[in-house]
């Protein structure tokens, strides 16, 4: 177990990637003496490295001092959507040791999907060469933030009040951490090197699958509104005309405009109608389903309908997304989604609307661009959340403390450990 310094100290360095003695020092505003004699201790237990580019040079005061790699810890990443569940396992440095995935209908069985992936994890375990240190999990679904348990979703009703933090922590017996899964993107690009100090303290992060969300970085922490739901992205009204009937009840919802569903649908309608015939040969070779994937490739091939069907999602995004950045002034909004090389498209039409409707101050300076962490990768961006929650660093389950000490509840079960 690491004292509080030395998680500061690992988990600054787990975000700068790589540090000299005194930025670290600068970092932690502590003096270089007082943090010296730590950074000797974890380099000695191997929990940090140094020079790993040049190791000859190893212990001197203008080393570089980065996290480890595999061997010393592992990290679990377990991430839950309607129609798969993923896990990952990284080293502290992020290197990802071994990644799966269980392609099911995760929404209607719960009981089934945190089996496979406890299964999954325990497969992996064994070659992985480490110790387990903590697991986090990504859900699509907003979870309670006194709880810790998912609330019910259009998407995932089944998994409401489901104990998934608890499931896991008896099953591995370390500390679980959960959030929903926009905000564990956010909060895994606020951390990540080459994003969080480039991007600017805040930013916004937009997930795009059979739900539409967005994370919120305010300032380098993720931003969750007074109850816990802030970043619902998808029931903004995209289109008061539009009679398309939403999950939620409303009509013209972004969610069925430019949601997974919406964009399949359009893309079969041009399979079928013979728009576009690379989209209907992919389908032909895919058992007559597509994917944002095949979508993506048929994009990415060239294909002008399935362009012009991206460019057009991207603008219904990119006219809620006007309203956003006009109000809320972030420096980056990064987009996840499963489209692979058609997202470039999707990106263009988001900053066409975003630009012609936002205020001009608000878009100084903003990028629009593709998150590190794409529809694979949201496991990979759990285990961030168990590496941020091991050290202490996440702000998650200590904002959620906060949280449940003002409301005065006792059932606290957010990181699997109780109050
Ligand atoms: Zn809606």
């Amino acid at each position: 177990v690491l004292s509080p310094l030395r998680r500061r100290i690992v988990g600054t360095t787990m975000r700068a990637g790589e540090l000299s003695r005194s930025d670290l020092a600068r970092r932690l505003s502590l003096s270089r003496s007082s943090v010296s004699p730590e950074i000797s201790d974890l380099l000695a237990m191997g929990v940090l490295v140094a020079d790993r580019h040049s190791p000859s040079t190893g212990g001197r005061r203008g080393a570089l001092i980065a996290p480890a790699g595999p061997g010393v810890a592992v990290l679990a990443g377990v991430d839950i959507d309607a129609d798969r569940v993923s896990v990952a396992l990284t080293a502290l440095d992020g290197t990802v040791l071994a990644s799966d995935t269980l392609e099911m209908d995760a929404a209607a069985d719960p009981a089934i999907a945190l089996r496979g992936a406890a299964e999954m994890i325990e497969r992996d375990l064994a070659p992985a060469a480490g110790p387990l240190q903590a697991l986090g999990i990504s859900i699509a679904a907003d979870v309670d933030p006194v709880t810790g348990r998912p609330v019910s979703a259009p998407t995932m009703p089944r998994w409401a009040d489901w104990p998934v933090c608890d499931f896991f922590a008896e099953r591995f017996g370390v500390r679980a951490f959960i959030d929903n899964d926009v905000n564990v993107l956010a909060l895994a690009e606020a951390a990540h090197p080459h994003t969080g100090p480039g991007l600017g303290p805040s930013f916004i992060v937009m997930k795009i699958s059979r739900g539409l969300g967005c994370g919120i970085v305010v300032d380098g922490k993720v931003f969750r509104g007074s109850a816990g739901f802030a970043g619902d992205l998808g029931h903004i009204c995209a289109d008061q005309h539009d009679r398309t009937l939403c999950a939620c009840g409303n009509r013209g919802c972004l969610e069925v405009l430019a949601g997974e569903p919406a964009i399949l649908t359009e893309a079969d309608a041009l399979a079928d109608e013979g728009r576009s015939p690379i989209l209907a040969a992919l389908r032909e070779q895919h058992d007559g389903v597509l994917t944002l994937d095949l979508v993506g490739a048929a994009s990415a091939a060239g294909d002008a309908a399935v362009g012009s069907l991206l460019r057009d999602v991207g603008k219904h995004i990119g006219f809620v997304l006007a309203g956003v950045v006009s109000f809320f002034n972030p420096s980056a909004v990064l987009v996840s989604s499963g489209l692979g090389g058609g997202e470039d498209i999707l990106l263009n039409g988001i900053r066409e609307l975003v630009y012609q409707r936002a205020l001009p101050f608000s878009t100084r300076g903003l990028q629009v661009m593709r998150s590190h962490f794409h529809r694979d990768g949201g496991a990979v961006s759990a285990a961030v959340l168990a590496a941020e929650g091991w050290l202490g660093m996440a702000g998650t389950v200590a904002e959620r403390r906060a949280l449940v000490s003002r409301t005065s509840r006792s059932s606290v079960v957010t990181d699997g450990t109780g109050p």
